[in-house]
C-alpha cells in the first residue's frame, strides 16, 4: 500500500493515471476508517488507521501477515471465509460483525464489510473495510439495559401510568389497566375521556389541568374518575407536559387510587362529625341537666328557707317565733355582755283579747292579731325584734340601749300605736295592751330569767288597771310565785272542799221585794282566807279546773235552794254563773238537769248567766245548748251586758230571759249623762225584746232612783245586798220575803 513499494508501476501509468493513483493513496491514507486488502489469504497493503485498529505499528508491519492474524481462532477465520467466499463472489457485500485480535493479543468488536476486487476472479483481491464497534455496542447494550429497567419500572410501578398526545392514550402500564379495569392494551388509542363520568366532567378536568400544564407546571389534583364499567373510584393524579409548556408533545400522568384513603377521610369526617354532634348533645343534656339541678337546688333551697321561716316564724302574723326569738336575745345579750351596754325585754299581753275572741270568733281575734303585729312593727326600728309567743303575747326585744329611759319611750309608742280603733271589716275594736319591761343586766343575765321577769312586770301592769308598762321589781316575782302557787292550791280546793257559794240578794225594782238570789262562789283558802272569784276564776278557767268547779256550784245552788225551802223560806229562783268554758262542755245540759233532779229543785227556779261572749261564738251548738236549757225550763240571763260586743237585737235569736246592765255602767249613772243614756237605752230596747231587765252593781239611793225612772225591772247591790253566807242568806230573805209567790212555777 505505500506508494514507495510500487516505483514500477507509477513510471508505467501515464500522468493522468499516476495522479489518480496518488489521489487514491491519499484518500487511503487519511481515512478514518480501517481499510485492508488482501490477496491469497495475506496482507497485500492496509492504511494507518487500519494497523492501529489492531495495534500494529504501522501498515508496512502488517504486509505480507496472513489473513489469519485478526482473527481469534483458526475455525473462526475458516468460517468466515466460508461464509464469505459465495457472497464475495456474488460480487455482493460480505458484512459481520465479530470478535477480533489486536496484534497484543487482546479482542475487540469489529464491524467487517468486505468486497471482492473483481468478482469474477476472487483471487484478485479483496477489500475489508473494518470498523471498531466496541463502544458503540456497548452504548447500545446499556441503553437497551435502560430500556428494559425503565420499561420493568413501567410495569411494575404501582401507580398508574399513562402517556397522552392530544387527548389519545399512547401508552400506559398494566397498573393503569387494572386500576381502571381494562385489559392488557385496550386502553392505547382511546380518548383520555374514557377515564370521565361524563363530557361534562371531561371538560371540567380539562379546564382545571390545561392551564397548569401549560404553564409547565405539574398537576396534582385528586379527581373522582370513573372504571370502564361505570363505577367510580378517587384518583390523586399528577402530570407535566414532556416538553413544558407544549402540551402537544404529549403529556405523562401519573395515578393513584386513592379511594380508600377518601373513604377513610370520609369515615373520619363522619365519625368527627358524628362525635362533635354527640358531644353538642350531650353538652347540651348536660347544660340541661345542669339547669334542672340549679333549679332543683334552688327549690330545695326555697323549701328550706321555708321550713326555716315556717320553725321560726308564727304562722298567724309571720312574726318571729319564741325559739327565734330566744335566739335572737341570746345574741343579743351576748353582745352587750361584749360591748357593755343595756337590753330591755318588752313583754306585752292584749288586755281582754279574751273577751274579744269569746264574742266575735277567732276569726276576728286572728284578724285583729295580725293587724296588732303589723302595728307593733311598725312601730319598731330595725335591728328590735317582735316577737310572737302565741296567743295574744307579745315579747319586743331592744338589743342596745344607752339607758333605761330609752325602753319606756319604745313602751310607750307601743301603747300608743295601739290606741287608734282596729278597723275589721266595717266593725271598730279597740284594743290595749299591759307591757312589762326586764332590763339585762340588772333584772337578769339569761333570755329565761330575762323573759320571766318581764312575764311578771306585765302581770302587774294588768293588775295596775291594764293598758300601761311596768318596769320589772323584785317582788313582783313573788307574784308571779303566788299565783303559781295558788294554781297548785286550786287543784287541791274541791277535794278538800274549800269553795263555798255565797249569796246576793235581786229585788224588784217597783217594791223593793227579794225576787232572785245570785250565787257568788267563794274559796276558802286555809292559808289566805276567803278568796274572791276574781282572783281564781280565770286561773280555773285556763286550767279547766272550771268545769268541775262549776259543776259543784250548780249542784250547791240547787241544794242550797231545796235546804232553805225545807227550811221554811219561800222559794226563790237562784241564779249560778257559767263561764264560757263550761258551755262549751257537750255535756253541760246533762249535767244542770242532774243537779236539778238530785235535789228536786224546780226547773224555773234555776237561772243561768252567762256573758255576751258565749252568744258571740256564732255556733249552731250554742243556740242548740241554749235551746235545750230553755226546754228544760231554767231562765237564762246575759250578765255583765254592755262589756262584750253584742248588739240588742242579736240576742233577738236565743231564748234568754234577763238581761243584766254591768256595774261599769251603773256606777256613774247619776252623774255621766253618756252612761245615763246608754242604760235607758238598753232597758227600752230589752224591753221591746220582752226581756226582765237588771241593773248590777246598785250602790246607793240615787242609782236606784235612776234606774227605776229608767223603768228598770229589777236592781241587785250592795246597795240592797252584799254577797253572804246561806245562813245570813236566810236571815235576809225572812226579813225581806216577797208577799206572794216571786214566779209561777
Ligand atoms: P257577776 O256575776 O257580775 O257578779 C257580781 C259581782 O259584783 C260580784 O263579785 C259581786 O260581789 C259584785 N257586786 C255586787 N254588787 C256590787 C256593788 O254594788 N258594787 C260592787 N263594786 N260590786 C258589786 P264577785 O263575787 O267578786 O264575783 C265576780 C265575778 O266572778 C262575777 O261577776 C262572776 O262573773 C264571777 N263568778 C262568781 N261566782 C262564779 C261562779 O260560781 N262561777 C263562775 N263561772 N263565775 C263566777
Ligand atoms: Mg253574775
Ligand atoms: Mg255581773
Amino acid at each position: 500500500m505505500n506508494a514507495s513499494s510500487q516505483p514500477n508501476s507509477v513510471a508505467a501509468a501515464s500522468s493522468d493515471e499516476a495522479r489518480l493513483v496518488l489521489e487514491y493513496r491519499a484518500i487511503l491514507e487519511n481515512a478514518s476508517v480501517a481499510i485492508l486488502f488482501t490477496r491469497q489469504s495475506r496482507v497485500l497493503h492496509c492504511n494507518a488507521r487500519f494497523a492501529e485498529m489492531f495495534g500494529w505499528s504501522s501498515p508496512e508491519e502488517l504486509q505480507g501477515q496472513p489473513g489469519s492474524v485478526f482473527w481469534l481462532s483458526l475455525e473462526d477465520y475458516a468460517e468466515v471465509g466460508r461464509n464469505a467466499g459465495p457472497v464475495l463472489a456474488a460480487g455482493q457485500s460480505f458484512e459481520v460483525e465479530r470478535p477480533m485480535r489486536r496484534k497484543d493479543g487482546s479482542t475487540f468488536l469489529c464491524h467487517i464489510v468486505a468486497k471482492a476486487v473483481n468478482p469474477a476472479a476472487t483471487t484478485e483481491g479483496t477489500i475489508w473495510i473494518g470498523e471498531d464497534v466496541t463502544d458503540r455496542r456497548r452504548a447500545e447494550e446499556t441503553t437497551r439495559q435502560l430500556m428494559l429497567q425503565q420499561q420493568a419500572i413501567l410495569e411494575n410501578a404501582s401507580v398508574g401510568i399513562l402517556f397522552t398526545q392530544e387527548g389519545s392514550i399512547r401508552h400506559c402500564n398494566a397498573r393503569m389497566e387494572q386500576m381502571f379495569g381494562w385489559g392488557p392494551g385496550e386502553l392505547i388509542g382511546q380518548s383520555a375521556r374514557v377515564f370521565f363520568a361524563s363530557d361534562e366532567d371531561y371538560g371540567l378536568f380539562g379546564q382545571e389541568a390545561g392551564p397548569v400544564l401549560l404553564s409547565g407546571n405539574q398537576l396534582d389534583v385528586e379527581w373522582a374518575n370513573v372504571r370502564k364499567d361505570g363505577s367510580r373510584l378517587w384518583c390523586r393524579i399528577l402530570a407535566r407536559a414532556v416538553v413544558p409548556g407544549d402540551a402537544t408533545q404529549g403529556t405523562i400522568w401519573t395515578t393513584e387510587d386513592v379511594s380508600a384513603r377518601r373513604e377513610a377521610q370520609l369515615a373520619l369526617m363522619q365519625a368527627h362529625e358524628e362525635l362533635e354532634n354527640r358531644v353538642a348533645e350531650r353538652t347540651a343534656e348536660l347544660a340541661e341537666t345542669n339547669l334542672r339541678l340549679q333549679e332543683e337546688v334552688a327549690e330545695r333551697q326555697q323549701a328550706e328557707e321555708r321550713v326555716m321561716h315556717l320553725a321560726n316564724h308564727d304562722a298567724l302574723t309571720g312574726l318571729p317565733n319564741r325559739r327565734l326569738l330566744i335566739d335572737r336575745l341570746g345574741q343579743a345579750l351576748a353582745l352587750a355582755h361584749r360591748e357593755n351596754h343595756q337590753v330591755a325585754v318588752l313583754f306585752m299581753d292584749l288586755d281582754r283579747f279574751k273577751t274579744i275572741n269569746d264574742s266575735l270568733g277567732h276569726m276576728t281575734g286572728d284578724a285583729l292579731l295580725q293587724n296588732v303585729a303589723r302595728r307593733l312593727s311598725e312601730t319598731l326600728r330595725e335591728g328590735d325584734t317582735v316577737s310572737r309567743l302565741g296567743g295574744d303575747e307579745f315579747v319586743v326585744v331592744l338589743p342596745s340601749l344607752d339607758q333605761p329611759k330609752a325602753a319606756e319611750k319604745v313602751a310607750l309608742k307601743l301603747v300608743d300605736a295601739l290606741a287608734p280603733p282596729i278597723d275589721l271589716g266595717g266593725q271598730e275594736l279597740r284594743v290595749s295592751a299591759s307591757i312589762g319591761i326586764s332590763l339585762f343586766p340588772e333584772d337578769g343575765c339569761d333570755t329565761e330569767t330575762l323573759l320571766r321577769n318581764a312575764d311578771s312586770a306585765m302581770y302587774h301592769a294588768k293588775d295596775m288597771g291594764r293598758n300601761n308598762y311596768q318596769f320589772f321589781m323584785e317582788q313582783m316575782n313573788v307574784a308571779a310565785a303566788e299565783r303559781l302557787r295558788l294554781e297548785n292550791d286550786l287543784h287541791r280546793a274541791l277535794e278538800r272542799q274549800e269553795f263555798e257559794l255565797h249569796f246576793q240578794p235581786r229585788v224588784s225594782v217597783a217594791n223593793g221585794l227579794a225576787c232572785g238570789i245570785e250565787a257568788l262562789i267563794r274559796w276558802r283558802h286555809p292559808e289566805r282566807g276567803l278568796v274572791l272569784p276574781g282572783h281564781f276564776i280565770p286561773v280555773a278557767e285556763d286550767t279547766g279546773l272550771i268545769v268541775p268547779i262549776g259543776e259543784w256550784v250548780i249542784n250547791e245552788a240547787c241544794r242550797q235552794g231545796t235546804a232553805w225551802c225545807a227550811a221554811g223560806l219561800p222559794q226563790i229562783p237562784v241564779a249560778v254563773n257559767l263561764s264560757p268554758r263550761q258551755f262549751r262542755q257537750s255535756n253541760l245540759v246533762d249535767t244542770v238537769a242532774r243537779a236539778i233532779e238530785r235535789h228536786g229543785w224546780p226547773c224555773n227556779l234555776l237561772e243561768l248567766e252567762i256573758t255576751e261572749g258565749v252568744l258571740m261564738q256564732q255556733t249552731s251548738d250554742t243556740l242548740k245548748t241554749l235551746e235545750a236549757l230553755n226546754r228544760l225550763g231554767v231562765g237564762l240571763a246575759i250578765d255583765d251586758f254592755g262589756t262584750g260586743y253584742s248588739s240588742l237585737s242579736y240576742l233577738k235569736r236565743f231564748p234568754v230571759d234577763f238581761l243584766k246592765i254591768d256595774q261599769s255602767f251603773v256606777r256613774d249613772i247619776a252623774v255621766d249623762p253618756d252612761d245615763a243614756t246608754i242604760v235607758t237605752a238598753i232597758i227600752g230596747l230589752a224591753h221591746s225584746l220582752g226581756l226582765t231587765v237588771v241593773a248590777e252593781g246598785v250602790e246607793n239611793a240615787s242609782q236606784l232612783d235612776f234606774i227605776r225612772d229608767a223603768g228598770c225591772d229589777e236592781a241587785q247591790g250592795y246597795h240592797i245586798g252584799r254577797p253572804m253566807p246561806a245562813g245570813q242568806m236566810a236571815e235576809w230573805l225572812l226579813a225581806n220575803r216577797p208577799s206572794g209567790p216571786l214566779r209561777n212555777a
